[in-house]
Protein backbone atom coordinates (compact mmCIF):
# COMPACT_ATOMS: atom_id res chain seq x y z
CA UNK A 1 0.00 0.00 0.00
CA UNK A 2 1.71 3.36 1.23
CA UNK A 3 5.09 4.19 -0.84
CA UNK A 4 7.70 5.55 1.27
CA UNK A 5 8.11 8.24 -1.29
CA UNK A 6 4.53 9.65 0.07
CA UNK A 7 5.75 10.38 3.60
CA UNK A 8 8.19 13.57 1.84
CA UNK A 9 5.55 15.01 0.45
CA UNK A 10 3.54 17.75 3.17
CA UNK A 11 -0.27 17.57 2.50
CA UNK A 12 -2.45 19.85 2.69
CA UNK A 13 -5.32 20.36 5.39
CA UNK A 14 -3.37 16.90 7.19
CA UNK A 15 -1.79 15.62 9.88
CA UNK A 16 1.45 14.77 8.68
CA UNK A 17 3.68 11.51 9.34
CA UNK A 18 3.49 8.49 7.38
CA UNK A 19 0.07 7.24 6.09
CA UNK A 20 -1.68 3.80 4.69
CA UNK A 21 -3.46 4.81 1.79
CA UNK A 22 -2.93 3.57 -1.83
CA UNK A 23 -1.08 5.16 -4.31
CA UNK A 24 -2.38 6.08 -7.39
CA UNK A 25 -0.98 5.64 -10.80
CA UNK A 26 -3.33 5.87 -12.84
CA UNK A 27 -6.61 6.38 -14.39
CA UNK A 28 -9.78 6.00 -16.85
CA UNK A 29 -13.40 6.81 -16.70
CA UNK A 30 -14.63 7.27 -12.94
CA UNK A 31 -12.36 4.93 -11.96
CA UNK A 32 -8.59 5.78 -10.43
CA UNK A 33 -6.11 2.66 -10.53
CA UNK A 34 -3.37 2.11 -7.38
CA UNK A 35 0.10 1.11 -7.47
CA UNK A 36 -1.06 -2.98 -6.93
CA UNK A 37 -3.54 -2.61 -10.27
CA UNK A 38 -6.51 -2.20 -7.71
CA UNK A 39 -9.38 -0.15 -9.16
CA UNK A 40 -11.16 2.51 -6.97
CA UNK A 41 -14.60 4.19 -8.41
CA UNK A 42 -13.95 8.02 -7.70
CA UNK A 43 -17.43 9.23 -6.52
CA UNK A 44 -17.01 12.35 -5.60
CA UNK A 45 -14.66 13.45 -8.70
CA UNK A 46 -11.89 14.31 -6.50
CA UNK A 47 -12.31 17.22 -4.55
CA UNK A 48 -15.72 17.90 -7.39
CA UNK A 49 -13.55 19.06 -10.38
CA UNK A 50 -12.59 15.83 -12.17
CA UNK A 51 -16.55 16.32 -13.68
CA UNK A 52 -15.44 14.76 -17.32
CA UNK A 53 -13.14 12.05 -14.93
CA UNK A 54 -10.16 10.84 -15.41
CA UNK A 55 -7.90 10.70 -18.83
CA UNK A 56 -10.92 12.08 -21.16
CA UNK A 57 -9.25 11.72 -24.39
CA UNK A 58 -10.57 14.83 -25.87
CA UNK A 59 -8.49 16.80 -23.03
CA UNK A 60 -5.30 15.02 -23.08
CA UNK A 61 -5.38 15.12 -26.50
CA UNK A 62 -5.72 19.13 -26.44
CA UNK A 63 -2.65 19.35 -23.89
CA UNK A 64 -1.01 17.24 -25.77
CA UNK A 65 -1.26 19.59 -28.90
CA UNK A 66 -0.56 21.97 -27.32
CA UNK A 67 2.83 20.92 -25.90
CA UNK A 68 4.35 19.88 -28.84
CA UNK A 69 2.98 23.45 -30.18
CA UNK A 70 3.86 25.84 -27.20
CA UNK A 71 4.81 25.14 -23.73
CA UNK A 72 4.38 27.92 -21.72
CA UNK A 73 3.99 31.76 -22.16
CA UNK A 74 3.70 34.56 -20.18
CA UNK A 75 0.47 36.53 -19.27
CA UNK A 76 0.39 39.95 -21.03
CA UNK A 77 1.24 38.17 -24.35
CA UNK A 78 -1.23 37.55 -26.79
CA UNK A 79 -2.01 33.76 -27.48
CA UNK A 80 -4.58 31.94 -29.48
CA UNK A 81 -4.91 29.21 -27.09
CA UNK A 82 -5.98 31.53 -24.26
CA UNK A 83 -7.81 33.60 -26.46
CA UNK A 84 -9.82 30.78 -27.50
CA UNK A 85 -10.51 29.29 -24.43
CA UNK A 86 -11.80 33.08 -23.06
CA UNK A 87 -14.63 32.83 -26.36
CA UNK A 88 -15.72 29.32 -24.81
CA UNK A 89 -15.71 30.66 -21.51
CA UNK A 90 -17.42 33.24 -22.19
CA UNK A 91 -20.14 31.59 -25.04
CA UNK A 92 -21.75 29.69 -21.88
CA UNK A 93 -21.70 32.11 -19.55
CA UNK A 94 -24.52 34.39 -18.30
CA UNK A 95 -25.03 37.76 -20.42
CA UNK A 96 -22.85 40.78 -20.08
CA UNK A 97 -19.84 39.04 -18.48
CA UNK A 98 -17.97 39.94 -21.66
CA UNK A 99 -14.19 39.11 -20.76
CA UNK A 100 -12.17 36.28 -18.79
CA UNK A 101 -9.17 37.19 -15.68
CA UNK A 102 -7.61 34.00 -15.92
CA UNK A 103 -5.51 32.41 -12.90
CA UNK A 104 -4.11 29.44 -11.83
CA UNK A 105 -6.89 28.50 -9.54
CA UNK A 106 -9.85 29.15 -7.59
CA UNK A 107 -8.69 30.67 -4.38
CA UNK A 108 -6.33 33.40 -6.33
CA UNK A 109 -9.56 34.01 -8.76
CA UNK A 110 -11.90 34.91 -5.45
CA UNK A 111 -8.71 37.37 -4.61
CA UNK A 112 -8.33 39.06 -7.87
CA UNK A 113 -12.55 39.17 -7.65
CA UNK A 114 -12.67 41.12 -4.04
CA UNK A 115 -9.70 43.22 -5.17
CA UNK A 116 -11.42 44.27 -8.40
CA UNK A 117 -14.66 45.02 -6.32
CA UNK A 118 -12.69 47.35 -4.47
CA UNK A 119 -10.93 49.00 -6.53
CA UNK A 120 -14.35 49.43 -9.12
CA UNK A 121 -16.24 50.78 -6.29
CA UNK A 122 -13.80 52.26 -3.44
CA UNK A 123 -15.98 50.75 -0.97
CA UNK A 124 -13.59 48.83 2.13
CA UNK A 125 -16.33 45.94 3.43
CA UNK A 126 -16.77 42.77 2.09
CA UNK A 127 -20.12 39.98 2.82
CA UNK A 128 -20.18 36.57 2.86
CA UNK A 129 -22.32 33.44 3.76
CA UNK A 130 -22.07 31.52 7.16
CA UNK A 131 -21.54 28.09 5.20
CA UNK A 132 -19.75 28.76 2.28
CA UNK A 133 -15.84 28.06 1.11
CA UNK A 134 -13.93 30.90 -0.61
CA UNK A 135 -10.05 29.10 -0.41
CA UNK A 136 -7.40 29.25 1.86
CA UNK A 137 -5.02 32.41 1.65
CA UNK A 138 -6.13 35.04 3.57
CA UNK A 139 -8.38 36.96 2.09
CA UNK A 140 -10.66 34.06 0.82
CA UNK A 141 -9.73 32.21 4.14
CA UNK A 142 -11.69 35.38 6.05
CA UNK A 143 -14.33 35.04 3.62
CA UNK A 144 -14.90 31.65 4.22
CA UNK A 145 -17.96 31.14 6.71
CA UNK A 146 -16.99 27.36 7.97
CA UNK A 147 -15.05 25.77 10.56
CA UNK A 148 -12.07 25.37 8.37
CA UNK A 149 -11.26 29.37 8.70
CA UNK A 150 -11.15 29.49 12.63
CA UNK A 151 -7.72 27.74 12.72
CA UNK A 152 -6.35 30.74 10.85
CA UNK A 153 -8.34 33.48 11.84
CA UNK A 154 -7.10 36.60 13.06
CA UNK A 155 -10.23 38.73 12.48
CA UNK A 156 -10.48 39.62 9.01
CA UNK A 157 -10.91 43.40 8.07
CA UNK A 158 -13.91 44.83 6.52
CA UNK A 159 -15.34 40.82 6.60
CA UNK A 160 -19.17 40.63 7.60
CA UNK A 161 -21.28 37.20 7.43
CA UNK A 162 -24.68 36.58 7.32
CA UNK A 163 -27.15 33.36 7.15
CA UNK A 164 -28.29 32.46 3.65
CA UNK A 165 -31.17 30.02 3.33
CA UNK A 166 -30.97 26.43 4.51
CA UNK A 167 -34.22 25.26 5.39
CA UNK A 168 -32.85 21.92 7.08
CA UNK A 169 -31.09 23.95 9.18
CA UNK A 170 -32.95 27.12 9.33
CA UNK A 171 -31.56 30.26 10.95
CA UNK A 172 -34.71 32.30 10.43
CA UNK A 173 -37.78 29.30 12.43
CA UNK A 174 -38.81 28.75 8.60
CA UNK A 175 -40.90 25.86 6.91
CA UNK A 176 -41.24 26.45 3.57
CA UNK A 177 -38.43 27.45 0.95
CA UNK A 178 -40.77 30.47 0.44
CA UNK A 179 -40.14 31.07 3.77
CA UNK A 180 -36.86 30.79 3.82
CA UNK A 181 -36.09 32.68 1.12
CA UNK A 182 -38.08 35.63 1.82
CA UNK A 183 -36.63 35.48 6.02
CA UNK A 184 -33.05 35.29 4.37
CA UNK A 185 -33.90 38.08 1.85
CA UNK A 186 -35.05 40.28 4.58
CA UNK A 187 -31.96 39.22 6.75
CA UNK A 188 -29.69 40.33 4.34
CA UNK A 189 -31.21 43.76 4.08
CA UNK A 190 -30.94 44.42 7.54
CA UNK A 191 -27.26 43.25 7.59
CA UNK A 192 -26.41 45.63 4.67
CA UNK A 193 -28.89 48.54 6.05
CA UNK A 194 -27.16 47.71 9.90
CA UNK A 195 -23.20 47.49 8.36
CA UNK A 196 -24.58 50.61 5.89
CA UNK A 197 -24.85 50.15 2.23
CA UNK A 198 -22.21 52.72 1.18
CA UNK A 199 -19.04 50.93 3.02
CA UNK A 200 -20.35 47.58 1.21
CA UNK A 201 -18.29 46.36 -1.93
CA UNK A 202 -18.68 42.85 -2.43
CA UNK A 203 -20.96 40.44 -1.71
CA UNK A 204 -19.35 36.53 -2.47
CA UNK A 205 -21.82 33.98 -2.45
CA UNK A 206 -21.34 30.57 -3.79
CA UNK A 207 -25.44 30.06 -5.64
CA UNK A 208 -25.13 26.63 -4.76
CA UNK A 209 -22.94 26.18 -1.64
CA UNK A 210 -20.90 23.01 -2.20
CA UNK A 211 -18.46 21.94 0.74
CA UNK A 212 -19.75 23.12 3.45
CA UNK A 213 -22.89 21.86 2.76
CA UNK A 214 -24.27 21.04 -0.38
CA UNK A 215 -26.59 23.92 0.37
CA UNK A 216 -29.44 24.59 -2.98
CA UNK A 217 -31.24 28.23 -2.20
CA UNK A 218 -34.77 28.40 -3.20
CA UNK A 219 -36.10 29.67 -5.99
CA UNK A 220 -35.62 33.46 -6.03
CA UNK A 221 -33.18 33.54 -3.44
CA UNK A 222 -30.73 34.49 -5.86
CA UNK A 223 -32.58 37.10 -7.79
CA UNK A 224 -33.20 38.01 -4.52
CA UNK A 225 -29.58 39.05 -3.67
CA UNK A 226 -29.34 40.15 -7.55
CA UNK A 227 -31.71 42.91 -7.03
CA UNK A 228 -30.13 43.66 -3.25
CA UNK A 229 -26.70 44.26 -4.61
CA UNK A 230 -27.86 46.34 -7.43
CA UNK A 231 -30.07 48.68 -5.27
CA UNK A 232 -27.17 49.41 -2.92
CA UNK A 233 -24.12 49.64 -5.88
CA UNK A 234 -22.80 46.74 -4.22
CA UNK A 235 -20.79 43.92 -6.32
CA UNK A 236 -22.34 40.46 -7.00
CA UNK A 237 -19.61 38.41 -6.86
CA UNK A 238 -21.00 34.27 -7.70
CA UNK A 239 -18.07 31.80 -6.33
CA UNK A 240 -19.01 29.12 -9.16
CA UNK A 241 -15.50 27.23 -8.41
CA UNK A 242 -17.33 24.09 -7.78
CA UNK A 243 -20.75 24.24 -8.94
CA UNK A 244 -19.79 26.35 -12.51
CA UNK A 245 -19.48 24.12 -16.02
CA UNK A 246 -22.18 22.00 -14.97
CA UNK A 247 -21.97 20.72 -12.01
CA UNK A 248 -25.65 21.60 -10.93
CA UNK A 249 -26.97 20.85 -14.46
CA UNK A 250 -26.99 23.94 -15.58
CA UNK A 251 -23.94 25.71 -16.78
CA UNK A 252 -23.34 28.15 -13.92
CA UNK A 253 -25.33 28.08 -10.46
CA UNK A 254 -26.94 31.43 -11.14
CA UNK A 255 -28.73 30.09 -14.55
CA UNK A 256 -30.95 28.19 -11.68
CA UNK A 257 -32.16 31.62 -11.17
CA UNK A 258 -31.34 33.27 -14.94
CA UNK A 259 -29.41 36.24 -13.17
CA UNK A 260 -25.93 37.46 -14.07
CA UNK A 261 -23.56 38.07 -10.89
CA UNK A 262 -21.20 41.49 -11.60
CA UNK A 263 -18.21 38.77 -11.58
CA UNK A 264 -18.59 35.31 -11.53
CA UNK A 265 -15.17 33.16 -10.36
CA UNK A 266 -14.70 29.53 -11.68
CA UNK A 267 -11.95 26.66 -11.66
CA UNK A 268 -12.12 23.00 -11.47
CA UNK A 269 -14.76 22.06 -14.07
CA UNK A 270 -13.35 24.61 -16.59
CA UNK A 271 -10.71 21.75 -17.59
CA UNK A 272 -11.79 18.97 -15.08
CA UNK A 273 -8.50 19.86 -13.02
CA UNK A 274 -6.04 18.17 -15.76
CA UNK A 275 -3.98 21.44 -15.39
CA UNK A 276 -4.79 24.19 -12.76
CA UNK A 277 -6.59 26.89 -14.61
CA UNK A 278 -9.13 29.41 -12.71
CA UNK A 279 -10.25 32.72 -13.73
CA UNK A 280 -12.68 35.78 -13.04
CA UNK A 281 -15.43 36.38 -15.53
CA UNK A 282 -15.41 40.11 -15.59
CA UNK A 283 -19.13 42.11 -15.97
CA UNK A 284 -18.91 45.47 -18.44
CA UNK A 285 -19.53 47.90 -15.97
CA UNK A 286 -15.99 46.50 -13.79
CA UNK A 287 -14.42 45.70 -17.00
CA UNK A 288 -14.84 49.52 -18.07
CA UNK A 289 -13.10 50.69 -14.60
CA UNK A 290 -9.35 48.93 -15.68
CA UNK A 291 -10.04 50.82 -19.70
CA UNK A 292 -8.30 54.32 -18.25
CA UNK A 293 -6.02 52.42 -15.39
CA UNK A 294 -4.28 49.51 -15.08
CA UNK A 295 -5.43 46.94 -12.88
CA UNK A 296 -2.62 46.28 -10.37
CA UNK A 297 -2.25 42.56 -9.93
CA UNK A 298 -1.57 39.17 -11.68
CA UNK A 299 0.57 35.77 -11.54
CA UNK A 300 3.69 34.74 -13.67
CA UNK A 301 1.65 31.13 -14.92
CA UNK A 302 -1.80 33.20 -14.83
CA UNK A 303 -3.42 31.34 -17.97
CA UNK A 304 -0.80 29.14 -19.19
CA UNK A 305 -1.21 27.83 -22.31
CA UNK A 306 -1.55 24.06 -21.02
CA UNK A 307 -4.10 25.00 -18.81
CA UNK A 308 -6.09 27.26 -21.21
CA UNK A 309 -5.92 23.76 -24.28
CA UNK A 310 -7.26 21.65 -21.40
CA UNK A 311 -10.02 24.07 -21.09
CA UNK A 312 -10.48 24.05 -24.59
CA UNK A 313 -10.74 20.56 -24.96
CA UNK A 314 -12.94 19.92 -21.96
CA UNK A 315 -15.37 22.73 -23.34
CA UNK A 316 -15.76 21.00 -26.30
CA UNK A 317 -16.37 17.94 -24.56
CA UNK A 318 -19.02 18.91 -22.52
CA UNK A 319 -20.90 20.80 -25.45
CA UNK A 320 -20.32 17.71 -28.10
CA UNK A 321 -21.28 15.26 -25.19
CA UNK A 322 -24.24 17.20 -23.91
CA UNK A 323 -23.03 16.99 -20.36
CA UNK A 324 -24.66 19.76 -18.90
CA UNK A 325 -28.01 17.82 -19.77
CA UNK A 326 -26.32 14.75 -18.21
CA UNK A 327 -25.69 15.72 -15.14
CA UNK A 328 -29.51 17.52 -15.03
CA UNK A 329 -30.46 13.39 -15.47
CA UNK A 330 -28.04 12.15 -13.19
CA UNK A 331 -29.64 14.38 -9.87
CA UNK A 332 -33.12 13.57 -11.58
CA UNK A 333 -33.01 10.38 -12.40
CA UNK A 334 -30.11 8.57 -10.63
CA UNK A 335 -28.48 9.80 -7.57
CA UNK A 336 -31.25 12.05 -6.11
CA UNK A 337 -33.85 9.10 -6.22
CA UNK A 338 -31.12 6.41 -4.91
CA UNK A 339 -30.09 8.57 -1.94
CA UNK A 340 -33.53 8.64 -1.16
CA UNK A 341 -33.73 5.26 -1.38
CA UNK A 342 -30.85 4.97 1.08
CA UNK A 343 -32.20 7.32 3.60
CA UNK A 344 -35.17 4.61 3.87
CA UNK A 345 -32.77 1.56 4.92
CA UNK A 346 -30.04 3.97 7.18
CA UNK A 347 -31.43 5.92 10.70
CA UNK A 348 -28.31 7.73 10.49
CA UNK A 349 -29.30 9.81 7.50
CA UNK A 350 -30.76 13.00 8.67
CA UNK A 351 -31.05 14.33 5.50
CA UNK A 352 -30.80 14.03 1.70
CA UNK A 353 -30.14 17.25 -0.69
CA UNK A 354 -28.91 18.76 -3.87
CA UNK A 355 -28.83 19.23 -7.35
CA UNK A 356 -27.55 17.49 -10.79
CA UNK A 357 -24.27 16.12 -9.92
CA UNK A 358 -24.03 17.01 -6.46
CA UNK A 359 -25.52 15.59 -3.72
CA UNK A 360 -24.30 15.27 0.42
CA UNK A 361 -25.81 12.89 3.12
CA UNK A 362 -26.27 14.31 6.36
CA UNK A 363 -25.67 11.78 9.25
CA UNK A 364 -27.12 12.30 12.54
CA UNK A 365 -27.56 11.02 16.08
CA UNK A 366 -31.46 11.80 16.09
CA UNK A 367 -33.88 12.17 13.23
CA UNK A 368 -35.88 14.57 15.33
CA UNK A 369 -33.29 16.55 17.62
CA UNK A 370 -30.94 16.76 14.52
CA UNK A 371 -27.90 16.35 16.47
CA UNK A 372 -24.92 15.68 13.79
CA UNK A 373 -23.58 12.25 14.21
CA UNK A 374 -19.71 13.71 14.87
CA UNK A 375 -19.73 17.00 16.33
CA UNK A 376 -18.14 20.05 14.50
CA UNK A 377 -14.56 19.85 13.37
CA UNK A 378 -14.47 15.81 15.05
CA UNK A 379 -10.97 14.18 15.04
CA UNK A 380 -9.76 11.02 16.37
CA UNK A 381 -12.38 8.97 18.66
CA UNK A 382 -15.00 11.75 18.15
CA UNK A 383 -15.06 10.84 14.12
CA UNK A 384 -14.94 7.07 14.91
CA UNK A 385 -18.62 6.73 12.46
CA UNK A 386 -17.43 8.69 9.92
CA UNK A 387 -13.93 6.80 9.96
CA UNK A 388 -15.33 3.33 10.25
CA UNK A 389 -17.70 4.40 6.86
CA UNK A 390 -14.67 5.79 5.15
CA UNK A 391 -12.90 2.75 5.56
CA UNK A 392 -15.78 0.33 4.73
CA UNK A 393 -15.78 2.41 1.30
CA UNK A 394 -12.31 2.15 0.96
CA UNK A 395 -12.27 -1.55 1.38
CA UNK A 396 -15.24 -2.05 -1.03
CA UNK A 397 -13.36 -0.21 -3.68
CA UNK A 398 -14.95 3.24 -3.69
CA UNK A 399 -13.47 6.71 -2.56
CA UNK A 400 -15.63 9.07 -0.56
CA UNK A 401 -15.94 12.57 0.23
CA UNK A 402 -16.21 12.70 3.93
CA UNK A 403 -16.72 16.49 5.53
CA UNK A 404 -17.79 16.58 9.25
CA UNK A 405 -20.98 14.92 9.36
CA UNK A 406 -21.98 14.76 5.30
CA UNK A 407 -21.06 12.64 2.89
CA UNK A 408 -21.05 14.57 -0.40
CA UNK A 409 -21.88 12.33 -3.38
CA UNK A 410 -20.62 13.95 -6.88
CA UNK A 411 -19.34 11.43 -9.39
CA UNK A 412 -18.02 13.02 -12.29
CA UNK A 413 -20.96 13.75 -14.74
CA UNK A 414 -20.21 11.24 -18.05
CA UNK A 415 -20.27 8.38 -14.67
CA UNK A 416 -22.12 5.38 -16.65
CA UNK A 417 -25.44 4.19 -14.78
CA UNK A 418 -23.99 1.14 -14.05
CA UNK A 419 -21.02 2.45 -11.87
CA UNK A 420 -23.65 4.74 -10.28
CA UNK A 421 -25.35 1.88 -9.15
CA UNK A 422 -22.35 0.89 -7.86
CA UNK A 423 -21.07 3.11 -6.28
CA UNK A 424 -25.06 3.38 -4.36
CA UNK A 425 -24.56 -0.15 -3.56
CA UNK A 426 -21.42 0.80 -2.11
CA UNK A 427 -22.56 3.48 0.23
CA UNK A 428 -25.62 1.00 1.63
CA UNK A 429 -22.96 -1.13 2.64
CA UNK A 430 -20.74 1.46 4.11
CA UNK A 431 -23.49 3.24 5.67
CA UNK A 432 -24.25 0.22 7.91
CA UNK A 433 -21.02 0.84 9.87
CA UNK A 434 -22.70 4.48 10.66
CA UNK A 435 -25.77 3.21 11.61
CA UNK A 436 -23.63 0.91 14.27
CA UNK A 437 -22.84 4.00 16.29
CA UNK A 438 -26.30 5.13 17.35
CA UNK A 439 -27.45 4.20 20.60
N1 LIG B 1 -14.49 28.55 -3.81
C1 LIG B 1 -15.16 27.40 -3.72
C2 LIG B 1 -16.66 27.44 -3.75
C3 LIG B 1 -14.49 26.18 -3.63
O1 LIG B 1 -15.19 25.03 -3.52
C4 LIG B 1 -13.08 26.20 -3.63
C5 LIG B 1 -12.34 24.93 -3.53
O2 LIG B 1 -12.86 23.88 -3.23
C6 LIG B 1 -12.42 27.42 -3.72
C7 LIG B 1 -13.14 28.58 -3.81
C8 LIG B 1 -10.91 27.47 -3.74
O3 LIG B 1 -10.45 26.97 -4.96
P1 LIG B 1 -8.99 26.34 -5.08
O4 LIG B 1 -8.93 25.18 -4.15
O5 LIG B 1 -8.88 25.98 -6.54
O6 LIG B 1 -8.01 27.38 -4.74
Amino acid sequence: MAMDLDDLVFHPWSVQGPRTVPTFVGGSGSYLTDATGRRFLDFSSQLVFANLGHQHPRIVSAIKEQADRLCTLAPGYASDIRGEAARLIVEVAPEGLGHVLFTTGGTEAIEHAVRMARLHNGRPKVLAAYRSYHGSTTTSIHLTGDPRRWASDTGAAGVVHFFGPFLYRSAFGASTPEEECERALAHLEQVILLEGPSTISALVLEPVTGSSGVIVPPAGYLRGVRDVCSRHGIVFIADEVLVGFGRTGEWFGVDHDGVAPDLLVFAKGVNSGYVPLGGVLVGDSIYETFTNRPYPAGMTYSGHPLACAAAVGAIGAMNDEGIVASAARLGNVIIGPGLTKLAENHPCIGDVRGVGGLWTLELVRDRQTKEPLVPVGATGAANAPMAAFAKACLGRGLLPLVLGNRIHVAPPLNVTDSDAATGLAILDEALAEADAFLA
